[in-house]
């Protein structure tokens, strides 16, 4: 039970160039479910795979492995460090308002209706900004353009700060990370 439909998961492996969005590995013509798997970023939760940003194309990635070998292992195992670099989104996250670090493109927020769309170290995310605001048809100065301004520019921050050292997080740092995670999102 993957939660997204056939044509959800060629789309999210095309986007992906059938290649492991965390390290690259190629898996064309492997077997999913073994070799690859579709991995959520948010969690299903109870019903989850009925709501659309669940089940729509920035919530899922291309990652090597089942949910316990290979990147998706990782992944299930390496909570924090997963949520530190987008692999993983909260459950009442956004996906499309969250960058992931990726093989391909470095830093690249993930829109449902574009694919992936990098930004640079010194990026503001207002180009990104407009193009959500006009897809979700929020008006310019509105209170929902602000938060997604700033839902926007912390993912942007969570990502250039000391979690995306390549390395483990020590069990401080993970703390801080998910403690600044569920305040954001009340959990
Ligand atoms: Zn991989």
């Amino acid at each position: 039970m993957s939660g997204f439909t056939r044509p959800v998961v060629e789309r999210i492996v095309e986007r992906d160039q059938s290649c492991c969005v965390r390290c690259g590995a190629s898996v064309a013509g492997k077997e999913r479910g073994f070799a690859w798997s579709i991995h959520h970023r948010r969690p299903r939760g109870m019903g989850g795979s009925r709501n659309p940003v669940v089940s729509g194309p920035a919530n899922g990635l291309t990652l090597c492995g089942s949910g316990t070998t290979g990147c998706h292992g990782w992944a299930e195992a390496h909570r924090a460090e997963a949520i530190a670099v987008g692999l993983i989104v909260a459950q009442h996250g956004d996906p499309e308002l969250v960058p992931v670090l990726n093989w391909t493109h470095g830093a690249a927020f993930l829109s449902a209706s574009s694919g992936w769309w990098p930004v640079g170290t010194d990026y503001r995310g207002t180009d990104y900004l407009e193009h959500v605001a006009a897809e979700r048809g929020v008006p310019a100065d509105s209170a929902e353009y602000l938060r997604l301004a700033s839902v926007i520019l912390d993912g942007l921050q969570r990502l250039n700060g000391p979690a995306t050292l390549e390395r483990d997080l020590d069990a401080e740092e993970a703390e801080v990370v998910e403690n600044s995670w569920n305040r954001e999102w009340g959990l």
